[in-house]
């Protein structure tokens, strides 16, 4: 519900800044929003494969949670619009998720 409104939140303000013509700002702002999903996917499927892990401190590679195989949480890794590359840095006590472009996905954002 959180994460509903504040995308919801993010896309209001969005639609503002186009509204005063700045469409390249608009653009960014969308595919930040995007990015922002994306993260949120990878550490929710992070978060569902560190709970079949007996070795707490093991971090995922984004081919241990993305891929078409069965088992997998999701069908394909995620691709940051503006051509980030994800990393998911620790996995000790929350799945951290960095995209090379927008940086750490912040926790309040989840
Ligand atoms: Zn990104």
């Amino acid at each position: 519900m959180k994460k509903l409104i504040l995308l919801g939140i993010m896309l209001a303000s969005a639609a503002i800044l186009v509204g005063c013509g700045k469409k390249a700002e608009y653009e960014a702002e969308l595919q930040r929003i995007t990015c922002i999903s994306n993260m949120q996917q990878l550490r929710g499927a992070g978060e569902s494969w560190k709970i079949l892990q007996t070795d707490p401190s093991k971090v995922p590679a984004l081919t241990d949670l993305c891929g078409p195989e069965d088992g997998k949480y999701m069908k394909s890794i995620p691709e940051c619009p503006a051509g980030g590359e994800y990393q998911i840095k620790n996995a000790e006590s929350t799945i951290d998720v960095t995209c090379s472009v927008h940086g750490l996905l912040a926790n309040e954002a989840q």
